[in-house]
């Protein structure tokens, strides 16, 4: 009878410990979870506040395509910014509007909707003061768009400007098609941009063949380049990198887009075929980012 008490006694202690430590179990994971939900609300507004805290040096990140944001001091560029986007595998790390919050200028490399954004540039244009630097192939978007003249600054291939401190040489640009060709439309109005930002400059080809143009610039620093079927595609990207020699080389036109045969063309990038060809010294300043990826230009 003693012994048969004993157990019960064991058993319901054992019972009671088993169930204090569900109880803490159950509390652990909500606190977990509750951890998580927040994390994973906190990386929904991470990239504005790391933007807005930037202060030193230059600051880079990647948000998709050729949509790149440049800040350095309290300066902040985009080049060809795709936010708000049909056929974007996943949802922008920001959203237009608190980008309208802090960009001052908009630089757009020619018409079409992957770089030209509709949606975000009329966001920009209502809810910042931005001001936005296209070529003359863009400007019957722009009013359509009703971007007003005096927000617009008209960039001509090989006419350099300065604007707000910065020093920009617009640079040809020829757009490609499928099939490595030239576009029916392609023109001699759709620009390039070298943007010499304080002292360091930067190389946004936007879509283009390999050109002299871009293989007589002597100083690029960091260099954004598309190896896409339509644009220098591997073999050019890698001559453009080795005569370049820059200190940072970033692959764009890549793993933004949902690829299909449709789009395989223009959407499939070959960063990694790219990299490979590269010699070790060259790989160390390659760098395949993520969307949402800062990295810090010294
Ligand atoms: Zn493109």
């Amino acid at each position: 009878m003693l012994q048969l008490y004993s157990v019960i006694t064991i058993n319901r202690r054992l019972c009671l410990k088993l169930c204090a430590c569900f109880s803490r179990l159950r509390l652990y994971i909500t606190i977990c979870a509750f951890a998580l939900q927040f994390d994973v609300v906190g990386q929904e507004t991470r990239l504005i506040d790391e933007i807005k805290a930037h202060k030193d040096g230059i600051g880079l990140w990647w948000v998709g395509h050729n949509g790149w944001l440049i800040k350095s001091g309290e300066l902040l560029i985009s080049t060809d910014i795709l936010l708000d986007y049909d056929k974007r595998i996943e949802p922008p790390k920001i959203t237009a509007e608190e980008l309208a919050s802090e960009l001052d200028i908009s630089f757009i490399t020619h018409a079409h909707k992957d770089h030209f954004n509709r949606s975000t540039s009329v966001v920009l244009l209502e809810k910042s003061e931005c001001i936005f630097v296209m070529p003359e192939s863009c400007l019957s978007v722009a009013e359509l768009l009703k971007i007003p003249k005096e927000r617009i600054k008209v960039a001509r291939p090989r006419e350099p400007f300065d604007i707000n401190n910065i020093s920009v040489k617009p640079i040809r640009a020829i757009h490609g098609n499928a099939n490595f060709s030239i576009y029916y439309d392609a023109n001699l109005q759709d620009s390039g941009y070298l943007i010499d930002l304080d002292g360091t400059t930067f190389l946004q080809p936007g879509d283009s063949h390999l050109l002299e143009d871009h293989l007589f610039l002597e100083d690029v620093d960091v260099l954004f380049f598309s190896p896409t079927e339509h644009n220098m595609y591997i073999d050019r990207s890698v001559i453009l990198i080795n005569t370049l020699n820059p200190d940072y080389i970033f692959p764009q036109h890549h793993s933004t887009v949902i690829v299909n045969e449709s789009t395989r063309f223009w959407a499939k990038g070959y960063p990694d075929e790219v990299k490979l060809r590269l010699s070790k010294a060259m790989q160390e300043k390659y760098h395949i980012l993520k969307v949402g990826d800062k990295v810090q230009i010294k």
